[in-house]
């Protein structure tokens, strides 16, 4: 078989997944989509709208009208891409503290998740894609020809968060990082439509004790193994 021309990556927040897609879509030369800026850019939108983050019909209908674009990057302050909100601009809007806390219950909201899905179905079609999220192998691309799953202890996780924020001048404390990887783990694995889960065909890797190319080396090796 020839190499896989979708790549599904799934696993929680701070297991690497989004590092190791850019860095495999990268080296494949494919183009490389995290989902996840689709459900935080959701989250922004209802909050700019001042609806009730509770009021899912709210919400879900907001999911439907609105435009979000992924697109390369136009400035090189360490964004990978571009984010757009109708035409504006919100690639570092969609990392704040508000939108970590929001995101995951918004997520749970079948119109969302139906309005997302939808679009990210339309872009594997259309591109060779590695696509990175918590229901890409599950739900979005059941038939991709691999499925990674990034997996690590909720310490590693929260300690790569931490570092990432102070890098980036943030103020959090290690423990304010903990409790919200926390909180958004369980509200995603628990969810009833598209929960965090790896699929059964999933390769699942633990990165613990695993530096990023360390993980990319396996991922090339799975790529040329499919
Ligand atoms: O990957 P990231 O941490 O940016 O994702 C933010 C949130 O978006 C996740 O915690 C999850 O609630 C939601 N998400 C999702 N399905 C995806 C990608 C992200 O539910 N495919």
């Amino acid at each position: 078989m020839g190499l896989p021309t979708t790549i599904a990556i799934d696993g929680p927040a701070g297991s690497g997944k989004s590092t190791l897609g850019a860095l495999l879509a990268e080296a494949m030369d494919y183009l490389y989509f995290d989902t996840g800026v689709m459900y935080r850019a959701v989250t922004l939108a209802a909050l700019n709208e001042d609806l009730a983050m509770d009021d899912e019909d709210a919400v879900g209908d907001l999911s439907q009208r609105i435009r979000i674009d992924v697109q390369p990057p136009s400035m090189d302050d360490g964004r990978d891409y571009d984010v757009l909100l109708d035409g504006k601009d919100v690639t570092w809007d969609i990392r704040s503290e508000v939108v970590n806390k929001y995101v995951s219950p918004v997520s749970t909201y079948g119109a969302v998740r139906q309005a997302m899905t939808e679009q990210q179905r339309r872009i594997a079609h259309e591109n060779k894609v590695v696509m990175v999220g918590r229901d890409i192998g599950t739900v979005v691309m059941p038939d991709a020809e691999l499925k990674i799953f990034l997996d690590a202890s909720i310490e590693v996780r929260a300690q790569r968060r931490y570092q990432e924020s102070l890098d980036r001048g943030g103020k959090t404390d290690f423990d304010s990082v903990l409790k919200s990887l926390k909180n958004r783990d369980q509200i995603d694995s628990s969810r009833k439509i598209a929960p965090l889960r790896p699929a059964e065909d999933a390769v699942v890797i633990i990165s613990n004790c695993l530096g990023i190319q360390q993980v990319l080396k396996i991922a090339l090796k799975l790529v040329k193994d499919v």
